[in-house]
């Protein structure tokens, strides 16, 4: 097949193109590189079915013979998403209106990523897809939170008028190798805290939760998803169910990287930041057969060798006698 990912450079987008690239198909990522990294596919360039389109979703594009579109393109985290909150609306709202144009074009399937952000500072406990939600309309989240949701209502709405084969999948809280370093995120920044012997900045007083969910859990069922033949659209949650405290992880990355010397410091809380959450993962037991395995220590231990890697990288690279020679890794030049 020929399958499109737009924000292919991401954590989702990047291990996604590369079990498509491995399944044969011809695969083109669009990223324009705002929170991707060209680090993340340097291994996947030279491959002869594959193709980096350096462009904004915001931006049509025009792309024939597409079978399916996997639309990823969005800032995930809170610091990245409030950095320049018109583009994140643009982006999922322009941005997703081009990607329905280009799959009814092409009479291609489309899978659209939303979030367990549409759910807010939820009122529900464990969340599940009929919860409509508790989103602060004018905060400085609502830029994704309700950007997102207006992107499954758009979907939707091709459906209806078109008859287009969407599909929607609302991920929570997802880590894993390919993570952004910037991204602010508890998991990475408490891991590169940890290995820099930096303060771990836990937010508020540590007591809100999160439920995490290896990256390889959720390609599974991202790929149930799209190619599911019960013709079930979602949206439905894709999730790993079990909580933790925001303090409790930070003990736990402490624990994993055991030579640390760092220290859990408390900061300010932001505005709007959910209290619980947790998805209720029923829908997508029963209707794709699939439940996360990956428990949460098992999936830190990949994350922090990447971080791990990526910092003694970076310090290689910053080492005066590489940048003088002014040689970059093949990553930097593409
Ligand atoms: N958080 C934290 N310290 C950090 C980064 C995040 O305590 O350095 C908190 C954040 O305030 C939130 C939780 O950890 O309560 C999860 O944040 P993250 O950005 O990972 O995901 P999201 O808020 O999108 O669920």
């Amino acid at each position: 097949m020929k399958i499109l990912v737009t924000g292919g450079a991401g954590l989702v987008g990047s291990h996604l193109c590369r079990k498509l690239i491995k399944q044969g198909h011809e695969v083109i990522a669009i990223d324009n590189l705002l929170t991707g990294s060209k680090r993340n596919i340097a291994d996947l360039i030279d491959a002869n079915n594959f193709t980096f389109i350096y462009n904004d979703v915001i931006n049509p594009i025009d792309i024939q013979g597409l079978d399916q579109i996997y639309h990823l393109a969005c800032a995930a985290s809170p610091v990245q998403f409030t950095k320049n909150p018109l583009h994140t609306t643009k982006t999922s709202v322009i941005g997703t209106i081009n990607a329905l144009d280009l799959a009814k074009k092409n009479n291609a399937k489309i899978l659209l990523s939303s979030t367990s952000e549409v759910y807010g500072d939820p009122l529900v406990h464990p969340q599940n897809e009929n919860y409509w939600g508790n989103v602060n309309p004018v905060g400085p989240r609502a830029c994704y939170d309700e950007g997102k949701r207006c992107a499954e209502s758009i979907c939707f709405d091709y459906h209806r008028a078109y008859g287009l084969d969407i599909r929607i999948i609302r991920i929570f809280n997802t880590y894993g190798p390919s993570m952004d370093p910037k991204d602010g995120r508890a998991i990475s920044n408490f891991i590169i805290q940890a290995l820099r012997n930096e303060d771990i900045t836990v937010k508020g007083d540590g007591s809100q939760t999160r439920s995490f969910q290896y990256i390889d859990d959720l390609l599974v069922a991202i790929d149930k998803m799209m190619n599911n033949k019960k013709d079930f659209l979602g949206p439905v949650n894709l999730g790993n169910p079990s909580e933790f405290e925001i303090g409790e992880l930070a003990n736990i990355v402490l624990e994993l990287i055991p030579e640390s010397k760092s220290k859990i410091i408390y900061v300010d809380l932001p505005q709007d930041d959910p209290k619980r959450r947790k998805p209720d993962i029923s829908l997508a037991k029963e209707k794709l057969n699939w439940e996360p395995r990956i428990k949460l220590a098992d999936g830190l231990k990949p994350t922090i060798e990447y971080f791990k890697n990526f910092i003694e990288e970076e310090a290689y690279l910053n080492s005066e006698e590489i940048s003088k020679s002014g040689v970059k890794p093949n990553w930097q030049i593409f």
